[in-house]
């Protein structure tokens, strides 16, 4: 029997590498060509503050493959990290961002972009001056990119964490932490790292309004984010319950699909419009 499962297993194991190698193939010749043919966009996701205004929105790198249609990018980050290709994939995405924030400006939105950033970009050393020229060429007037971190990079080297944000604030940027409460980073670890924002991750949102675990800890975390002078978005806001529970604790801004899906440039400015939600410029 032990032979018998053995073999089986191998099978399985076995199949399944295959898939992933082939998915691996796949990835390696598309998402080059995906690159120099045009087939990455962003969509953005606004942040809807207390006064009901967006003033910033996140960037969500989308693929739109002739082949497979829309690939989300968990689908390919994961790969892009390991085969290296995310310094030239997230320097095509901080030039878009920067471009877009432009077009905005021109068009009197103002509008700030959030940009994800993995920690393997941060590792390669051209990430500060990638940047830098990105502000340079888009035609932007001052800086409208905040970036997302999550708690692995920080607490992988904390100083050189530190570092990075002290420069990104030098550059005009805000710097947030993500999907916050799923890592390894502790609430005193935020108190030694100069943040300027933690998001609240999707799972302790989820059905919040019935769960007084996730409750008593958000409101644990808005406290402590209060005294360190941290704001705090909720992710993944997805009921008018959530919403009220989230408003009562007293977080600053909800992003979920309750108020909108990631969407094309476009489309965004459209739904702006006709909710008049847009903050209205300074
Ligand atoms: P994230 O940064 O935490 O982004 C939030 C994700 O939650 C997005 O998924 C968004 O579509 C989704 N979301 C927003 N509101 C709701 C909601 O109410 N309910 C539910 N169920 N989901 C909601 P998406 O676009 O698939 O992105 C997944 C992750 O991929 C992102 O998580 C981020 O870690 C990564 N990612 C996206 N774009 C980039 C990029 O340009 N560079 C890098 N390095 N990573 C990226
Ligand atoms: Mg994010
Ligand atoms: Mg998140
Ligand atoms: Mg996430």
């Amino acid at each position: 029997v032990a032979k018998e499962k053995g073999k089986n297993t191998h099978c399985i194991f076995s199949d399944e590498m295959n898939r992933k190698v082939s998915n691996y193939m796949w990835l390696d010749t598309n998402l080059r060509k995906a690159m120099e043919e045009q087939q990455l966009l962003l969509y953005y996701q606004p942040k809807v503050g207390m006064n009901g205004k967006v003033e910033s929105v996140e960037a969500l790198l989308r693929w739109r493959s002739p082949e497979r249609g829309i690939i989300t990018p968990q689908e390919f980050i994961p790969y892009a990290e390991e085969s290296g290709l995310i310094a030239p994939l997230g320097k095509w995405v901080i030039e878009t961002a920067a471009r877009q924030a432009a077009i905005w400006q021109q068009k009197g939105l103002n509008l700030r972009i959030a940009v994800n950033l993995s920690g393997r970009q941060l590792t390669n050393g051209s990430f500060v001056s990638t940047f830098i020229s990105a502000i340079e060429n888009s035609g932007m007037k001052g800086c409208m990119i905040d970036f997302e971190l999550t708690e692995s990079y920080l607490v992988e080297d904390e100083k050189a964490a530190v570092s990075m944000i002290n420069h990104l604030h030098k550059l005009g940027s805000e710097v947030h932490l993500d999907d916050f409460g799923t890592g390894y980073s502790s609430l005193s670890q935020l108190a030694r790292i100069p943040l300027d924002c933690i998001k609240l991750d999707q799972s302790f949102i989820r059905g919040i309004n019935h769960n007084p675990v996730s409750q008593a800890l958000v409101r644990a975390i808005v406290a402590v984010a209060r005294t360190l002078q941290l704001t705090v978005v909720a992710e993944g806001v997805e009921t008018v319950e959530e919403e009220r529970l989230v408003n009562e604790i007293g977080v600053d801004s909800i992003q979920g699909f309750l108020y909108a899906k990631p969407m094309p440039a476009e489309e965004l400015e459209h739904w702006l419009a006709q909710k008049n939600l847009l903050h209205p410029m300074v």
